[in-house]
Formats: C-alpha cells, sequence, structure tokens
C-alpha cells in the first residue's frame, strides 16, 4: 500500500541504498527446524518475503540447523509446507546452514591464528560464573592466553573426537571488561558426539549460534539480517565475527519486537504437552495457532497477511487481540464465500397446506454482496429442518421468529405461519407445523404484507448429515492463560463442541479440505482436512459472524 508511510526497517533499508551501503537487497527466514512454525513465524516471513519484493531482492529460505540435539527433517518438511503456504517463494534460494560446517570450521581457525579465539577448558559452570554479570566484570579464563599453536593444535583435535562433551570449548578472545556479557569471550564451538541429520557423523564439533548465523548470513550475501528484540544485545558480537572473519561485504542486523497473541497459547513446551495430554489433536488442532492449526481451521494465507499487516513493525513489545485475526479472516471471507444453508440443532418444520411428495428447487444468490458469485439451486419441499432456537413456544417480547400464530420468511423460499407443534415425552418441541403461502415466494416481488424474521431451512429429504465442530479458545480468558500456583495453563472446559446431528443442503458434493463456506446467520466454516469424508462431512467453525472487534 503506497500510501501508508514506510515502517522503520525500509527507512533504513531505503537510507542504506541511498549511501551506497548495499546496491541490492537480500533478506532471509532462518528457522530452526525443532518444531511446527506458529502465527509468530508468519510475522517473520512476511516481512522478510514483502521486503525482497518491494525491494526487487532476494528472499532466501535457511535452515538454521546448526544444533544437532533438537532437529528433525519432519520439521523441515512441514516448515517449507507452511511457507508455500503462506505465499513466500524462496525459488532456487533454499538452504541449510550445515552445508556451511566446512567454511565455519574455516572461519574458526582464521579467529585463532589472528590471536582471537582460543581453547577453554573450564566447564560450562566455571565460564558462567567467570563471565560475571551486569554489576560485576567478568573475569578471564586461565586458558586464554595459550598460543596460536596449542589452541590450532587442541582445536584441531577437538574436531577429531580426541574430547569428550562438555570437555573443551572454543571461544572467541574479545573483552571480558565489556559491560555488555554477550562480548565477554564467547563460546563459539562446543564438542557434541551426536550424529546430524544432514551430516551425519562427519562432525563431533558444532558452532553456536552467535557464531554460526553471522557467517550464513554473509555467506549467502544476506545485507539485511532481520530478527527480533532478544537478539539487540548479540548485534556487537555479530558485527564482531564478520568482520573478525573479513567477509567483504558484511550484512546488517536489524531488530524488531515479536509478535505476541493476547490469550493463546504459543510456548512450545506446553503445547507438546497438550498433545502428549490428548486435550489437543495434534499439533494442528484447530484451537491451536501454528500454521498448520491455522490453515486447518480455515484461515486463508490472505487473512494472516491483512493480520500482520495491521500490527505492523515496530519495535515496541506488545500483544495483539485475537479478535483481530477473526476480523481478517471475516473480511477476507465475506466477498468471496458462498453462503449457505446449514441447521446446526435441528428440529423439523412441516408445512401441512405443502403437497406431499413435492420438491421445487429454488434459485438462491450465493452471496448478496457479491453477484459474481451466481446462484445455486436450492430444493424446497413439504418437510424441512429448522434450527430448535427459532421456535419458542412462548416468545418473549421482541421474539420475532417462529411462535404460534406468527408469521416469519424461511430465506429465500416463502412466508410460513406456525400453525402448531408436536412435543415429545420429555417436553421437547419435535415438530413445528406451519401453513406456506404461495403468493409470497421469493423473488416474486409480493408486497402485500411484511414479516418481521427470516430464518434459514435444509430440505428434509434431501439434505445431508454432518458433523460440525465450535472453537472457543482454550484457555480460560477471565482466570488468564496461566495458573498462578502452578504455572499450567487455565484450560477451557468448553473449548470444542461436537454437534454430530447438523444437516446441510445437498450443495456440498464436491467440497475438498480446506474449502471453506458461510453458513447464514452461524459463521464461517471450513470443510475439516483430516477427518471429513464424502459421505460423513466435518466442518470446523473458522469463525462466527458477529465480533467484539471495532477498527
Ligand atoms: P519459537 O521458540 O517460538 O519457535 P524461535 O525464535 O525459536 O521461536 P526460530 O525457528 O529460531 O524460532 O525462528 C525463526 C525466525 O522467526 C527467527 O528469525 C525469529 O526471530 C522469528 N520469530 C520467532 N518467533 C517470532 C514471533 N513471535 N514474532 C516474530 N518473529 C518471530
Ligand atoms: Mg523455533
Ligand atoms: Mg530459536
Amino acid at each position: 500500500n503506497e500510501t501508508v508511510s514506510k515502517n522503520f526497517i525500509e527507512q533504513e533499508i531505503d537510507k542504506d541504498l541511498a549511501e551506497g551501503v548495499y546496491d541490492h537487497v537480500c533478506t532471509r527466514f532462518p528457522p530452526e527446524p525443532n518444531g511446527y512454525l506458529h502465527i509468530g513465524h508468519a510475522k517473520s516471513i512476511l516481512l522478510n518475503y514483502g521486503l525482497a519484493q518491494e525491494y526487487d531482492g532476494e528472499f532466501h529460505m535457511r535452515f538454521d540447523d546448526t544444533n544437532p540435539t533438537k532437529e528433525k527433517m519432519e520439521f523441515v518438511d512441514s516448515i517449507k509446507e507452511d511457507i508455500k503456504w503462506l505465499g513466500a517463494d524462496w525459488k532456487q534460494h533454499l538452504y541449510f546452514a550445515s552445508d556451511y560446517f566446512d567454511q565455519m570450521y574455516d572461519c574458526a581457525v582464521k579467529l585463532i591464528k589472528k590471536g582471537k579465539a582460543y581453547v577453554c577448558d573450564l566447564t560450562a559452570e566455571e565460564i558462567r560464573q567467570y563471565r560475571g554479570t551486569l554489576t560485576e566484570a567478568g573475569k578471564e579464563s586461565p586458558y586464554r592466553n595459550r598460543s596460536v599453536e596449542e589452541n590450532l593444535q587442541l582445536f584441531e583435535e577437538m574436531r577429531d573426537g580426541k574430547y569428550e562433551d562438555g570437555t573443551k570449548v572454543l571461544r572467541a578472545k574479545i573483552d571480558m571488561a565489556s559491560p555488555n556479557i554477550n562480548m565477554r569471550d564467547p563460546v563459539i564451538y562446543r564438542v557434541a558426539h551426536m550424529t546430524h541429520h544432514n551430516t551425519g557423523d562427519k562432525w563431533c564439533i558444532y558452532p553456536m549460534y552467535d557464531f554460526a548465523h553471522p557467517i550464513e548470513d554473509a555467506i549467502e550475501g544476506i545485507t539485511h539480517s532481520i530478527c527480533t528484540l532478544e537478539f539487540e544485545d548479540h548485534r556487537p558480537l555479530y558485527d564482531w565475527v564478520v568482520r573478525e572473519c573479513e567477509f567483504t561485504m558484511p550484512p546488517r542486523q536489524i531488530e524488531f519486537a515479536k509478535l505476541y497473541l493476547t490469550n493463546v497459547v504459543t510456548g512450545k513446551r506446553y503445547i507438546k504437552k497438550l498433545v502428549e495430554d490428548k486435550i489437543v489433536d495434534g499439533w494442528d488442532d484447530p484451537r491451536l495457532v501454528s500454521i498448520a492449526a491455522l490453515r486447518r481451521r480455515g484461515f486463508t494465507p490472505e487473512s494472516i497477511k491483512m493480520f500482520i499487516e495491521m500490527c505492523g513493525i515496530s519495535k515496541a513489545q506488545s500483544s495483539v487481540d485475537y479478535a483481530m485475526l477473526e476480523y481478517c479472516i471475516r473480511e477476507d471471507l465475506k466477498l468471496k464465500k458462498s453462503r449457505m444453508m446449514a441447521v446446526l440443532d435441528p428440529i423439523k418444520l412441516v408445512i401441512d397446506n405443502y403437497p406431499e411428495g413435492q420438491i421445487e428447487y429454488l434459485d438462491v444468490p450465493n452471496n448478496l454482496e457479491n453477484e459474481e458469485l451466481g446462484t445455486r439451486k436450492v430444493p424446497f419441499c413439504r418437510e424441512l429442518y429448522i434450527e430448535r432456537d427459532d421456535f419458542m413456544e412462548e416468545p418473549p417480547k421482541k421474539y420475532f421468529r417462529l411462535f404460534p400464530d406468527n408469521e416469519v420468511r424461511l430465506m429465500s423460499a416463502y412466508f410460513v405461519k406456525c400453525v402448531g407443534y408436536e412435543k415429545d415425552e420429555d417436553g421437547n418441541v419435535t415438530v413445528v407445523h406451519c401453513t406456506y403461502d404461495p403468493e409470497t415466494k421469493s423473488g416474486s416481488g409480493f408486497t402485500g404484507r411484511k414479516v418481521k424474521g427470516t430464518i434459514h431451512w435444509v430440505a428434509a429429504p434431501t439434505a445431508q448429515k454432518a458433523e460440525v465442530r465450535l472453537y472457543e479458545n482454550l484457555v480460560d480468558e477471565e482466570k488468564g492463560v496461566y495458573n498462578k500456583e502452578d504455572g499450567s495453563l487455565n484450560l477451557n472446559p468448553n473449548s470444542l463442541t461436537i454437534l454430530k446431528e447438523c444437516y446441510v443442503e445437498p450443495s456440498f458434493q464436491d467440497a475438498k479440505a480446506y474449502d471453506s463456506f458461510q453458513f447464514v446467520r452461524t459463521g464461517y466454516f471450513c470443510i475439516d482436512a483430516k477427518d471429513s469424508t464424502t459421505e460423513n462431512l466435518v466442518f470446523n467453525r473458522i469463525v462466527s459472524l458477529k465480533s467484539s472487534f471495532k477498527l
């Protein structure tokens, strides 16, 4: 959108281009393949991809797979699928940081030769203590002044598997008195006798993130390395690594605030527990906010883009309401989707004066706000299903739907007047009897009288039975996400309602996984990709029609 003023990252890029720091733009999205992507990652993906597009530059997809302990191929595949779905196209630029292990090793050797790195035998705990705190200066390691020759030999031996995990590390030799603890001789390589999913058993030493990441960026010619705020304090180290390793075109790190959603669970360990305890149906349960879950719930890439744009890019940490995401999906689907009739909690309606056995096909517009979606034929007959709460024996004031002697419009069909009802032994209404007036057919131009209520319906003989799943927030918004005592989640016991006896029009024969629709008066729904079949349709409620969110 040209009229919207540029965000601070765009302003920085403009400046870099104007000053000739760079003559092009190259960005990247660098996930660690250790879990599924969530809505927060979408922000980073769309930001990086969007900048590359805006500046006619390049976008790289890079798996930051330098830590073999947590990474899996399963996640590589799911991450690729999610990014493609969001519409970010990395073209031929798919990279794995582990493919750079040789170059990283060479960089480490270069640092040793320059006297800028040393092998240290302190334990992890000792290193932590020696590094000091914000208020207390660091203390130099007794191994800090080993000779270049000794360091070269020890580092080679580390690589060759001579040392156990945790017994030796390589550290950058920077400044133990720096006010920035990241600069107090950070560890850049550690020993880990582990099989890596890409490089197998070739390596038993692995580079640390703060060393590997700038090298990855520099190797690929990234110009703007965009990351989240927690890395702000790491930027001096990022710059140090790029400079000391003598890369000719240094990339520039820019930080922005993470996206947080209010009252939503994003922490990996919480979700893992919910999956293990079978409280949710996998990582793509429609109540979660992983990209896979949002897709299964019926969110579209367009709605997520709109949401991310509305959130904006800034350096100020804040939390966004889930209702804003709901607003975006409603906006996206409003004019694009057909408005179908579905009865979620059915009772029968019998039109006593309509000929038995007759079916007429009514022309129903698919979307009154968008004629381009055309019309469809909807069967109408003597026996219909309507919503249980569209009938009341004794209505309160301002109830304009069906009650004895009241007349309403059956949407896209006729006026009907309630002439009686039947109840079962428990007193539940089972059948509502009406008469219809053929003169009042929708589209006939009838103006003889008016009714105040319009209700939806589905013809009983041709209706298809369906399962509908209604979702509410997984956590209790009143109590807050986390239990104050033990840190566990305050779960909402009503986060999932399964309705097994719903009836939909016979217009869903060709509906495929993820297809979505409006059910008139009820909300937006999509075909569940895991459980729906042609015979047994399963719909997920994406969002209800009403919103508490105001722009
Ligand atoms: P998580 O622990 O939630 O998976 P992460 O930081 O470990 O997050 P990575 O795979 O390391 O995830 O991150 C990939 C990229 O996504 C990083 O550049 C990171 O800054 C960005 N990112 C992660 N979470 C968010 C968020 N909530 N908002 C914006 N960007 C994010
Ligand atoms: Mg991650
Ligand atoms: Mg991470």
